[in-house]
């Protein structure tokens, strides 16, 4: 497949999966009109990469669906000064769509492999807007808080408390809270007197390993 068939079928995720289902931000579109979702996956799979499912990175890992990835960026309203901090750097999608969208990316993968994989395919992209950290992100990323935003793209058993910690009064977090099998994916906003908590929808996301 070349690039003009690649972008049709980018163009065709947006109009069948995105836009129907509530993703109106322009800029959010914009950003996964931008971003070549097909080179975040394994060459075998790349002709699969715009389908409406999520997808294998290896290591037992999977980058989400195309909706699921654009319902949480959208979900955190962004404007284009924040931090954001994602935990789960996985293929490294979902960090290319924040750093489209917003000042700074910070990323934190516990598999090392999966994180110097994403960060070859950021610098051939070209962004420099991403930092990377190895490591559990459920202890978040203290020298850099507070966040603004802060995305969790594995399943917790409850909210990691240091994340709360990690983010800025007005900040909102995207995280889905369950068990393996079925979560909820959550808006937590935090307020001066206390947090928010909004259910997006029900999801199924890889366990978040601590
Ligand atoms: N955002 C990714 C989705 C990756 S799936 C993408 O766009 O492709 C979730 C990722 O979370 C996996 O790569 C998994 O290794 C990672 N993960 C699980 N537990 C973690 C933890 N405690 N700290 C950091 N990363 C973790």
């Amino acid at each position: 497949m070349d690039d003009s068939k690649f972008t049709l079928l980018r163009r065709q995720m947006i109009r069948d999966q995105l836009e129907p289902r509530g993703i109106n931000d322009p800029a959010v579109l914009e950003a996964f009109s931008k971003v070549p979702r097909h080179l975040f996956v394994a060459e075998e799979n790349r002709h699969l990469a715009y389908r409406d499912h999520p997808l294998p990175i290896g290591e037992e890992q999977t980058i989400s669906q195309p909706y699921i990835v654009a319902l949480m960026t959208q979900s955190l309203e962004l404007q284009g000064h924040e931090k954001v901090l994602e935990i789960g750097t996985g293929s490294g999608y979902q960090s290319a769509i924040l750093a489209e969208l917003t000042e700074h990316v910070y990323t934190v993968e516990r598999i090392e492999k999966l994180s110097l994989q994403a960060r070859e395919v950021h610098s051939l992209l070209g962004y420099k807007n991403i930092s990377y950290k190895i490591g559990d992100g459920a202890a978040g990323w203290p020298e850099e808080s507070p966040f603004d935003g802060i995305l969790v793209t594995a399943a917790a058993a409850e909210v990691p408390p240091l994340l709360l910690e990690q983010l800025r009064p007005g900040g909102r977090m995207v995280i889905p809270v369950g068990d393996r099998l079925l979560q909820d994916l959550l808006l937590i906003t935090k307020e001066e007197t206390g947090i928010n908590v909004h259910k997006l929808c029900g999801c199924r996301f890889v366990p978040l390993i601590t």
